[in-house]
């Protein structure tokens, strides 16, 4: 596993969290991208080498919905680069950890991803990501 490629944020509206995130950073998000399979509008911010992504529901079923029913808003989850994350599924599935998918999916911002289920990880969930070439 490699550096943390971003930080996932819930929130309940994505319009004004943008603004209140571009005050934070002094610039705007450089993209916002809908993920129909996720449920979600997600935009993203760079700040030096940092990554954070923005995550609001597009209908109530979504996960981002029900985590933010259950904790409100807040950090959601932490995304780390891996380089082959078919190796990195099978290598943490041995180490007992929880795949919620074990095939990768396309995520947002050009990655495939697959999520750590927080049960197993101390109540954070963790997301793997590919960058796709
Ligand atoms: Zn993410």
């Amino acid at each position: 596993m490699n550096k943390i490629e971003h930080i996932g944020i819930a929130v309940k509206n994505l319009e004004d969290s943008n603004k209140l995130f571009t005050s934070l950073f002094g610039k705007l998000p450089y993209k916002t991208e809908e993920v129909a399979s996720e449920g979600v509008t997600t935009s993203f911010f760079k700040s030096g080498p940092n990554k954070i992504e923005l995550l609001q529901a597009t209908d109530s079923n979504s996960p981002i919905a029900k985590f933010i029913d259950k904790k409100g808003e807040g950090i959601h989850h932490i995304a780390f680069a891996v380089t082959d994350i078919q190796s990195e599924i099978t290598r943490l599935k041995k180490e007992g950890f929880i795949v919620l998918n074990e095939t990768p999916k396309k995520g947002a911002d050009n990655k495939l991803v697959a999520f750590l289920h927080p049960k197993a990880t101390n109540g954070v969930l963790i997301e793997l990501c590919q960058e796709i070439e």
